[in-house]
């Protein structure tokens, strides 16, 4: 029998990673995405522990090493730009704050694509408009108008999922924002940024503002962070984001008015609140959510790509090896992922409270149980076993 048809909704980082291995396993797979291509921007993120061996498990390993941002590591500074705390990318193995693989959203994004685009139809500009299931198929309407049937679909589309609220129901019973937002956009290096990522935080506001090298030294990547409880600005409104970011910036010193001046003329932009997904199912019938569509970890936790790459390679071994029986392929993805999920999502919170806005009369942190620290970031780092499918599929066949 051929391999089963199998869509998968989002280009950026879990959509194409399941590709891969879907593909790998047998499947004919179709991604739809809805912008009219790769979508560049973001910020760096990081690849540790299991997530690096997932790479290498694809054959990527050269490719997206190549591709690396090259930060030596990152410092933090007072308003004067004064160095007060340093973290270097060789630390804690390459697995520490700056990891020893850490690439740009948008580049990491291209290598994936590059790497299916020749045995995986792509199909962008267009997203699913209407999807019915029975028992054996999907019946999937694209807004474009076509009509196709498909054995499984995997809803990668981030975290405002389209296909989540199509399924499982409206994001406010799944999202959950964690007062905080963060931008992003690249700017002409006129602060001789080098091979150091550079933060400021404002201990009393609860914002930050920093810069991070690129590989093109030429431009270096502009980070701000602030609180935003009654944030509600749509998520495709890049003007409205803008003026948000100005607004919540006033005042802010260090580099902020120098960075924020290029803010009208930069090439890309990326501005979302911090919020995680929180789903008791990431499967209903024949369709299953993957990457930040089914458990969003946040931006703060650092682990949001390791936790797309580790559950493409999961979803579709476990279905290959189910031998594309959906029930049973999606709870052994469930059960493997889970507390891998659980213990990022603890990370990203403990990360959000950290920046918590002090207050002139805030009593000193507790200080940190550090054996419960290193558990739970080992979980959150290893925490999970990655199977040999090659194996298990090839003896069971
Ligand atoms: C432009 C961009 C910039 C980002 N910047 C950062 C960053 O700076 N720092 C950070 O930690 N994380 C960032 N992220 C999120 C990060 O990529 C994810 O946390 C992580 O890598 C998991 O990826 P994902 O593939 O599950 O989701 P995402 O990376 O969010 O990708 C979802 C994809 O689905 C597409 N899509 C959305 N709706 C539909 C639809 N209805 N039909 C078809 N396709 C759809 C989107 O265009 C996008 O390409 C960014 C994401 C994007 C898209």
């Amino acid at each position: 029998m051929s391999g089963p048809r199998v869509l998968v909704a989002g280009a950026s980082i879990a959509g194409p990673s399941a590709a891969h291995w879907l593909r790998r396993w047998g499947a004919e797979v179709t991604v739809v995405e809805r912008a009219p291509g790769l979508r560049p921007g973001g910020q760096a993120v990081d690849a540790r522990g299991v997530a690096k061996e997932a790479i290498r498990r694809m054959g990527l390993d050269p490719a997206v090493r190549a591709a690396r941002t090259d930060t030596a590591g990152a410092y933090t500074v007072d308003v004067a730009g004064n160095v007060l705390e340093t973290f270097r990318a060789d630390d804690d193995g390459g697995d520490g704050y700056i990891a020893d693989i850490e690439i740009l959203r948008g580049d990491l994004s291209q290598v994936l694509y590059d790497n299916t685009r020749d045995g995986v139809e792509y199909v962008f500009d267009d997203r699913i408009a209407e999807l019915s299931q029975d028992a054996d198929e999907v019946d999937v309407t694209f807004a474009s108008g076509g009509r196709r049937r498909f054995d499984l679909v995997v809803g990668a589309d981030g975290l405002h999922s389209g296909l989540r609220s199509m399924v499982f129901g409206p994001r406010e019973r799944f999202v959950r924002h964690l007062g905080l937002a963060l931008a992003f956009y690249t700017v002409p290096n006129e602060f001789e940024v080098d091979r150091w990522m550079i933060d400021y935080q404002d201990q009393g506001s609860g914002r930050s503002s920093g810069l991070r090298p690129l590989r093109d030294a030429t431009r270096a990547m502009a980070m701000f962070s602030f609180p935003a409880p009654d944030f509600d600005v749509d998520h495709r409104d890049v003007s409205a984001q803008k003026s948000l970011l100005r607004e919540r910036m006033a005042g802010l010193g260090w580099l902020t008015p120098r960075i924020l001046a290029h803010l009208d003329d930069t090439p890309d932009f990326y501005l979302d609140q911090v919020a995680q997904v929180v789903m008791d199912r990431w499967s209903s019938g024949r369709v299953v959510l993957l990457g930040d569509s089914a458990f969003s970890s946040s931006p703060m936790s650092g682990q949001g790509t390791g936790l797309a790459l580790v559950g493409a390679y999961l979803l579709a071994g476990e279905l290959a090896a189910a031998d594309w029986d959906p029930e049973a392929g999606f709870a052994g993805y469930e059960r493997r992922m889970r507390s891998f999920v659980e213990a990022n999502q603890e990370i990203g919170r403990m990360h959000v409270h950290l920046r918590d806005a002090a207050g002139p009369d805030a009593e000193p942190r507790p200080e940190p149980d550090m054996e419960a620290l290193t558990e739970l970031i080992e979980r959150a780092v290893n925490g999970v076993e990655l199977p040999d499918y090659a194996t298990l599929i090839t003896s069971s066949s």
